[in-house]
């Protein structure tokens, strides 16, 4: 695993590179948001990025967007500062997939990238592997083997998806592995969706969250469900993590976000994904 380390602390820096290398990770580091960005695009994407928010020049939100933009399926994890109350909320509308607060204890840092890492081999599978049936998708959910599958730093997979742009990717619905509700169908093999036969890029995280949703089609699942089967079941971070997931998902996959008619709110419960509508 390629791990992106953005932050212009040096103590942090080395507190994290002693973390990530005892870990078995490679890692790049970069002392601001612009190196960050040449880094990147000289060395190819990275499967997880760590930005520090407070940077000197651009900010880590802006690289969040940056990266975020460019590589839909690159996990992203903001370094915010406990009193921010506000900056954790403005990562995850950015498209990052989680946040540690600073001070983090090298156990919170390894748990996040693990848990992370998880939803990123889901969406990046071996390839040429045979479509999963339902059950083995749903098993591969579980980290069986931590090493088994590294996930392909999809450059070359991104680049495409990029260059295709808004053009509708044509849809065969012949594989057997995917689930269908409504206008919906989700690939479990390719880790995508589509609305009406076109596309709607997901990052990592809310792809996982549409399929537990899609999975549970006309069910009301609680927040606290989706925080453990999304982010891990020791996750100690905050419910509204979910929130602006579905906030973002919403604005990708209705018409009217503001009315959503896909994804329903169940008051003071959760979510639910409507059944058979379109
Ligand atoms: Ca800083």
């Amino acid at each position: 695993m390629k791990i992106l380390l953005v932050e212009d602390e040096e103590a942090i820096r080395g507190f994290v590179r002693i973390n990530l290398k005892r870990g078995g990770m490679e890692m790049l580091e970069a002392g601001s948001g612009e190196e960050a960005l040449e880094l990147v695009l000289s060395q190819g994407a990275v499967d997880i990025a760590l930005l520090d928010v407070m940077l000197p020049g651009m900010s880590g939100f802006d690289v969040c967007a940056s990266l975020r933009e460019a590589y839909p399926a690159m996990g992203i994890i903001m370094l915010t500062a406990k009193a921010q109350e506000e900056d954790k909320i403005r990562g995850l509308e950015l498209g990052a997939d989680d946040y540690i607060h600073k001070p983090f204890s090298p156990g919170e840092l390894m748990a996040r990238i693990h848990s992370l890492s998880r939803r990123l081999r889901l969406a990046a599978p071996a390839a040429g592997s045979p479509a999963p049936s339902a059950g083995a998708a749903a098993a591969s959910l579980r980290p069986a083997g931590q090493a088994a599958v590294d996930p392909v730093p999809g450059g070359a997979q991104e680049a495409s998806s990029l260059s295709r742009g808004q053009a509708a990717a044509s849809f065969e619905p012949e594989a057997a592995d995917m689930l269908a509700a409504g206008p919906f169908r989700l690939s479990e093999r390719l880790h995508k969706l589509w609305k009406e036969g076109r596309e709607i890029v997901l990052t990592p995280t809310e792809w996982t969250l549409v399929k537990l949703l899609m999975e549970r089609c006309g069910q009301s699942v609680s927040r606290d469900e989706i925080l453990s089967e999304v982010w891990g079941r020791y996750y100690v971070g905050d419910l509204k993590v979910v929130d602006v997931n579905i906030r973002r998902i919403r604005q990708k996959i209705e018409s009217n976000p503001s009315e959503p008619a896909i994804i329903e709110t169940v008051w003071g419960y959760g979510y639910r994904w409507k059944r058979g509508e379109a």
